[in-house]
């Protein structure tokens, strides 16, 4: 036998089940935001490398460490995508989505790509659906936003934490930034040596450090609501308020920052209680679209992991019923029952046609197998007198039925 080759390391099938259960989350969400008017945006799966080291940040963990880049035969710097924002906000420069003067509800879905650990929850290539609102100033966008999020926990019957903060902007960030850096400095010893490194560059950045003491010693740094300026102030304390209009319950985090740069005023993310990870997360990105060469346009939007809200779903929703057509005897029973099949599928229903040959036990044997709940015997005789016999495989009940009474049986169920 040849070699077997299997998935890359990170990489994984989805089957059966599983890939049942990726469709039943991403429907649920797309239901959602078609629901509050957002449009589908399909955009490709690489893009030029530096729009992510402008975006996300050059020290970041996703540009440092997570990004697959790769030259293409041209010796352009390309990656595959780590995540989906800077995306949506180069097809809006370059498609001049802001031309008409509206805001923009756009959402995408897709697979995202980091160079990872591989681990429960965490995978090099993993599926996001994500929204975004371009255009807005407007803090009840924000509220919405966490709304949806809220709605997609519910919908789906997870429970979470939705955690919010402020991050400030260009005017009130930058003091912050100094107060930090001065209480860390006291503390440069005890940092794990990524965070030594990000000291200077990206301070924010060691708040969101998963190193023990590096946490330890972030629970204690000023906290930018303290720091925040008026403007962000009132934004924070309206978005709040319209979260508490919309009965959305969430606490407040002062030390989240997320760990993407593009991020200003409100932040948030969905913490599952069961997994101890962040499912779903999202804030604003007012400057975003400047810094990405387009007009100021502020913005902000979330991006939903599919495995990690995968891992939490418990049921699915059951299957259609499935009915297996066993043609007995020759060609021309073989020829009505594909035609018989045919229509009940036209009927919607679930319909599998064998294509097993011998006897009529090893054809029952076969249908519940393959998780069929009725089977429909087409023979010379059934043909003949236009009655069939519908087999109830749980029960093993028969009944003698016309092709349109298996029919209104059938669709009565599903
Ligand atoms: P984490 O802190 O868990 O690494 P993150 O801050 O890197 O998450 P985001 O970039 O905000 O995550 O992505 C949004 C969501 O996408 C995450 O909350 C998570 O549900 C999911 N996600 C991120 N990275 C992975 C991964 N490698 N595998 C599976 N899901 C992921
Ligand atoms: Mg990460």
């Amino acid at each position: 036998m040849s070699e077997k080759i299997k998935t890359v390391r990170g990489f994984r099938d989805l089957i059966g089940e599983e890939a049942r259960k990726y469709r039943f989350v991403v429907e649920k969400i797309r239901n959602i935001l078609e629901k509050n008017n957002f449009e589908e945006i399909i955009l490709p799966t690489v893009e030029y490398t530096k729009l992510f080291t402008r975006s996300i940040g050059d020290a970041t963990d996703i540009v440092e460490k997570e990004m697959f880049t790769f030259q293409d035969k041209g010796g352009r710097d390309i990656a595959l995508r780590p995540e989906g924002t800077a995306g949506v906000v180069r097809a809006y420069i370059e498609n001049k989505l802001y031309a008409d003067g509206t805001y923009k509800k756009l959402y995408y879905e897709g697979s995202m790509f980091r160079h990872e650990r591989p681990q429960k929850g965490r995978y090099r290539e993993f599926h996001q659906v994500g929204a975004e609102v371009l255009g807005t100033i407007n803090p009840l966008a924000d509220a919405e936003i966490i709304k949806i999020a809220d709605d997609i926990l519910k919908t789906l019957q997870i429970e979470a934490t939705i955690e919010i903060n402020s991050l400030g902007c260009k005017k009130c960030r930058p003091k912050y930034r100094e107060a930090l850096i001065n209480y860390l400095r006291q503390h440069r010893e005890e940092l794990c040596e990524d965070c030594q490194r990000r000291l200077e560059k990206n301070p924010l950045r060691i708040l969101d450090c998963k190193v023990e003491t590096c946490k330890v010693i972030a629970q204690k740094a000023p906290k930018i609501t303290d720091y925040l300026c008026d403007e962000c102030k009132t934004h924070y304390r309206q978005v709040k308020e319209y979260l508490k209009a919309l009965n959305v319950e969430f606490v407040e985090n002062p030390y989240l920052v997320r760990g993407l740069d593009y991020y200003s005023k409100t932040v948030f993310e969905c913490v599952s209680k069961e997994l101890g990870k962040t499912v779903i997360a999202g804030g604003r990105y007012d400057y975003l679209v400047e810094e990405l060469g387009g007009p100021p346009t502020p913005a902000l939007g979330f991006a939903a992991g599919v495995e990690r809200l995968m891992l939490l779903v418990k049921e699915l929703p059951p299957k259609k019923p499935l009915v297996f057509i066993i043609p007995f005897g020759g060609e021309k029973e073989k020829i009505e029952a594909l035609k018989i099949a045919e229509k009940l599928r036209q009927e919607g229903i679930r319909t599998e046609l064998s294509y097993r040959e011998g006897k009529l036990k090893k054809q029952f044997e076969y249908a519940a197998k393959i998780g069929a709940d009725f089977a429909v015997v087409v023979g010379e005789n059934e043909l003949q007198s236009g009655k069939f016999p519908l087999k109830n495989l749980h029960t093993r009940e028969q009944k003698i039925l016309t092709l349109e009474e298996i029919i209104q049986t059938l669709k009565n169920l599903s």
